[in-house]
Formats: structure tokens, C-alpha cells, sequence
């Protein structure tokens, strides 16, 4: 956002506070917000009546009175504006409209297609165009928040590297900005998903927070001391590819052994098709058709809770190399909380138990008992909560609560 002064520096972040407050407390009165952020009612009076005339709030009811007139009570008001969230991966781009409380109103998935490089981002272009077109309505869309694995610098709005998608110094955000003439951010995933359970997950109070996320790839988001840590170029949580074994297989970083060869989907999916190919008993042969040469993630779990035992022994062995990786991050961050997203940990609960466990006899004792494994608290929708988030916290400094039926404000 361009800012012409320290003028409107202010007004801007008083804007942000006023907003936040109505949103938090809901229902109340302009001198209620003065005296909680010790902020003038003038100052109060004219951002309200801006935020207003914006849709941003509405007026609704009357406050108890301590004498004289009763005061107009404000409202937070999500619905009359949109922002579209989009998360790309390696096989799918995902594209959602949703109000200022990350609630979708409408999501398409699209798969890749095999695009890569320019092509891929001219094919997100058109995407978009089709879904900015077909939101035609009276309310007005804020930005486009776009999240993508790899290097990404979010301040420069820059991928640096996606080996996979091969995109190197691509700078996505000026060209969709352009394009759309919208205001659009861009981060990387994880640290979109880092950020969403610190601002809006329940993982709010946590100080020192690491997010992986073990899915088509492998990644993290560090928040140390209430910061995201990204590095000099955005590179930081590179966690796929630290090395867990310096004989191991050649990877594409010229590193040997990183750990993102050894459990991410693909990698684990190739090694059950090894398996099934030379005769391996496993119900997982169950979700194969003619059609369907491939099993998803989602029946690879489903299989390791029934106790199919090429399932499970291949499970251990991810929870075997992935606390290798994990005991390495308690000694150098100590955190508090681990996350394990992600669509292998998804309702993968035996995993999760299985790396704490693991861990235990390989971490100094003091730094065992402060950390806890987890599961993310996002919901399904975590892809859209992280693209969402990266924008509502930057423009409103919005903090949200999480729950089951979706996101709503603090009480
Ligand atoms: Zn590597």
C-alpha cells in the first residue's frame, strides 16, 4: 500500500484499530471505541463515518445510557465487500471468493494441467479473469491474496524458486496487480498457514509456533518470539531440504538425503506403487481401477487406520524420518508447538503420536517436555484460510477465532 505521509500513516492505522475493535467486541458505541483505544471521539467520529459510507460498518440498535441521549451501537458488516484467495500448487489451483471473515462464498478448484513456467502463469491469468467475471454483484472485491510453495519474497512479491512449477524470479504479484488493477499479495504456503493459526487459528498465545506442512512437498513456517522468520530472501523454513542422511539420493537442490524425498506425497506414493507392483498384499489395491492408477492420500490414511499392515509400516517409517527432521528444529527453535499439516497428516492422528513419541528419547529432556505435536487448527479449508489471512492481517491487522463451522470474531 502506498502511504504519502505520516498524516495518513495514522489515520490509516487508527482506521485499522477502530475497525478491529468493532469487529472484536461487536455491537458498540463510538465513545466505547474512544475509551478503549484512548483514541479522540473526533477521530472516532470521522473514521466511523468513513468506515460507513465504505460499507465497512453498519449502525443497528441503541447502548444503555448514563445519562441523556442513547448511543448507536456498530456493527462489523463482512458481507459488502469480497477478496479472492488463490493457493497453487503443483497439481491444482485452487480459487475462492470469500467475505472479510474468510467464509467462502464460492471455490473452484482447477487442475494444473501440466503448465509450468510462463505458460502456467498465463493459464492463472485467464483462471482468474473467468472468476472476477462471474462475481457480479454489488459488493466490492478489497484484493487478491495469492499463496504458492517454494522461495517466495513477500515484500518484493517475488517467487524465487519453484523447481517444480520452474518458476525462478517471477514477480506474480506486479503482473496479476496489473492485470486486475486490484491490491494483490502474495507469500508462500506455509507461512500463510503459519501466520493463519497464530492470527486466526487457536494456536493464538503460542510464541514460538512451527508450522510443516508434508503434502506434494514438504515446508515450514517458523514463528520465533511472535515473528514469522523469512529470511534474507524469503527462504527460510526451507525444512524439505534439510538433510537427513548425508549418503542418501541425489535431490534437486544438489543437497543429498532431504527429507521432502523421503516423505512426501509423491515420494510415498511411489513407494507404495513399488510395493503393489511386486505382489504386496494390501487393501490398498482396493482404490485401484482401470481408470484410477493412484491412490490419494486421504485412502492411504484411511487404510493405515484399518490396520492394513503395508499402510502402517509405511506410515511408521514416514513418523521414523520425519522426527529425524523434527528433533533437529526442537534444538534449534524450541518451540512450543509443532503443527503437521498437510494432506498425509490430515486426520492422521496414529502420525502425529507416532513422531511425539519418536522424539522423545532423541531431544534434550528439557526441550521434550515443552513441545507439543499437533494438528493444524484450520479446518479443511486451510489453503483459503492461509491466502485470506496473508491480506486481512496486512490491511486491517484482523485477528479472527477459529472454530468448527468456520471463522468467526474474538469475544
Ligand atoms: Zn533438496
Amino acid at each position: 500500500m502506498k502511504r504519502t505521509g505520516d498524516l495518513k500513516l495514522i489515520q490509516e492505522l487508527n482506521r485499522s484499530i477502530i475497525l478491529e475493535t468493532i469487529r472484536k467486541y461487536g455491537s458498540i458505541s463510538r465513545s466505547e471505541i474512544a475509551k478503549k483505544n484512548e483514541l479522540s471521539p473526533t477521530t472516532v467520529t470521522s473514521a466511523v463515518a468513513e468506515l460507513i459510507n465504505e460499507g465497512y460498518v453498519v449502525e443497528g440498535g441503541t447502548g444503555t445510557s448514563s445519562g441523556g441521549r442513547k448511543p448507536i451501537l456498530l456493527n462489523f458488516s463482512p458481507d459488502n465487500h469480497y477478496l479472492i484467495g488463490v493457493s497453487i500448487s503443483y497439481s491444482k489451483i485452487t480459487i475462492a471468493d470469500m467475505n472479510l471473515e474468510a467464509k467462502i462464498n464460492m471455490k473452484k478448484v482447477y487442475p494444473t494441467n501440466g503448465y509450468t513456467g510462463a505458460a502456467l502463469i498465463n493459464y492463472l491469468l485467464q483462471l482468474l479473469e473467468d472468476f472476477y467475471a462471474a462475481q457480479q454483484d454489488d459488493r466490492q472485491c478489497i484484493g487478491i491474496s495469492l499463496i504458492i510453495q517454494g522461495i517466495v519474497d513477500s515484500k518484493k512479491g517475488v517467487v524465487h524458486y519453484n523447481p517444480v512449477l520452474l518458476l525462478e524470479d517471477v514477480y506474480l504479484r506486479d503482473s496479476v496487480e496489473a492485470h486486475f488493477n486490484l491490491p494483490t499479495w502474495l507469500d508462500n504456503d506455509t507461512n500463510a498457514y503459519v501466520l493463519a493459526e497464530k492470527n486466526f487459528g487457536h494456536f493464538q498465545e503460542v510464541e514460538n509456533l512451527i508450522y510443516i506442512t508434508i503434502g506434494e512437498g514438504v515446508g515450514s513456517g517458523v514463528i520465533v518470539n511472535n515473528m514469522l522468520s523469512r529470511g534474507e530472501s524469503g527462504g527460510a523454513g526451507e525444512f524439505g531440504h534439510t538433510s537427513i542422511d548425508y549418503h542418501g539420493e541425489l535431490c534437486s537442490c544438489g543437497n543429498k538425503g532431504c527429507i521432502e524425498n523421503y516423505i512426501s506425497w509423491p515420494a510415498t506414493s511411489k513407494k507404495i506403487m513399488k510395493e503393489i507392483e511386486a505382489g504386496k498384499e494390501t487393501i490398498l489395491t482396493t482404490y485401484l481401477t482401470s481408470d484410477k492408477l493412484f491412490i490419494t492420500p486421504s485412502e492411504f490414511v484411511e487404510a493405515v487406520h484399518t490396520g492394513d499392515g503395508l499402510a502402517v509400516a509405511i506410515n511408521d517409517e514416514i513418523a521414523e524420518y520425519l522426527s529425524a527432521g523434527v528433533v533437529n528444529l526442537v534444538h534449534l527453535f524450541n518451540p512450543e508447538v509443532i503443527i503437521l499439516g498437510g494432506d498425509v497428516t490430515n486426520q492422521n492422528q496414529i502420525l502425529i503420536d507416532a513422531v511425539q513419541q519418536k522424539i522423545k528419547d532423541k531431544t534434550l529432556k528439557t526441550l521434550y517436555q515443552d513441545v507439543d505435536i499437533t494438528t493444524s487448527s484450520l479446518g479443511k479449508e486451510f489453503e483459503m484460510v492461509g491466502a485470506a489471512s496473508v491480506l486481512l492481517q496486512d490491511k486491517f491487522q484482523f485477528k479472527l477465532t477459529h472454530d468448527n463451522r468456520g471463522l468467526k470474531t474474538n469475544l
